[in-house]
């Protein structure tokens, strides 16, 4: 005999919400997601470039990339940690120097290259992560930078938009037009200082 159930009204199971994040990662259609907004900073940035050239003094054009899981993917340590994890231990990952490029990214920063445009990295990574992530960026081919901010050690507020937007505004005190900022958090991209912001998707995890 079969019975019947009453179902609690609830909001979606933790799981199943990780089990569609590893589907989505999976299938292909993150890197899809990823291309269609690289493909849109592709075409500006080459927009950009042709423009300055027509002017009778260039600018010095530059770019800003923030790092984890914009130029460089985390998603092996974040299905390890299964979507969750202290702070500590995503770092002690992050210290690993083993993330490998995001492809359509990486295309982004040759092309910058190629036309001149100064390159920056801005992230939230701590200083005594410098040399590891400058071996990471190395071997993901992204080779030289103009640039590359990570936070000091004893850095306290949680915010990463406020550090960020300060970064940037440094950059443009220093004679730099940026022409755009390219992140996966909202907090990349707040407070201006890029004429331009693209946000890749990122449903993984969120930084205030
Ligand atoms: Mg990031």
């Amino acid at each position: 005999m079969t019975s019947s159930t009453i179902w609690a009204d609830e909001p979606p199971n933790l799981d199943q919400i990780k089990q569609k994040l590893i589907q989505y990662h999976d299938s292909g259609q993150y890197k899809k997601d990823v291309q269609a907004v690289v493909e849109r900073a592709t075409a500006y940035l080459k927009k950009r470039v042709k423009e300055n050239q027509q002017l009778d003094n260039p600018q010095q054009l530059a770019v800003v990339f923030d790092i984890d899981d914009t130029v460089l993917s985390n998603y092996a340590h974040i299905k390890e940690l299964n979507f969750g994890g202290r702070l500590q231990t995503i770092k002690k990952f992050e210290a690993k120097g083993t993330d490998p490029a995001i492809e359509p990214t990486l295309k982004l920063y040759k092309l910058a290259r190629d036309h001149d445009v100064a390159v920056f990295f801005v992230t939230g990574r701590n200083e005594r992560h410098r040399q590891v992530t400058i071996e990471n960026l190395k071997k993901a081919g992204f080779t030289e930078w103009a640039g590359l901010y990570l936070k000091p050690n004893d850095y306290k507020p949680k915010s990463a938009s406020k550090y960020k937007r300060a970064i940037r505004k440094k950059i443009e005190d220093q004679g730099y037009e940026i022409i755009m900022n390219i992140g996966d958090q909202p907090s990349d991209l707040k407070g201006g200082y890029a004429d331009k912001n693209f946000k890749l998707p990122n449903p993984f995890y969120r930084i205030p």
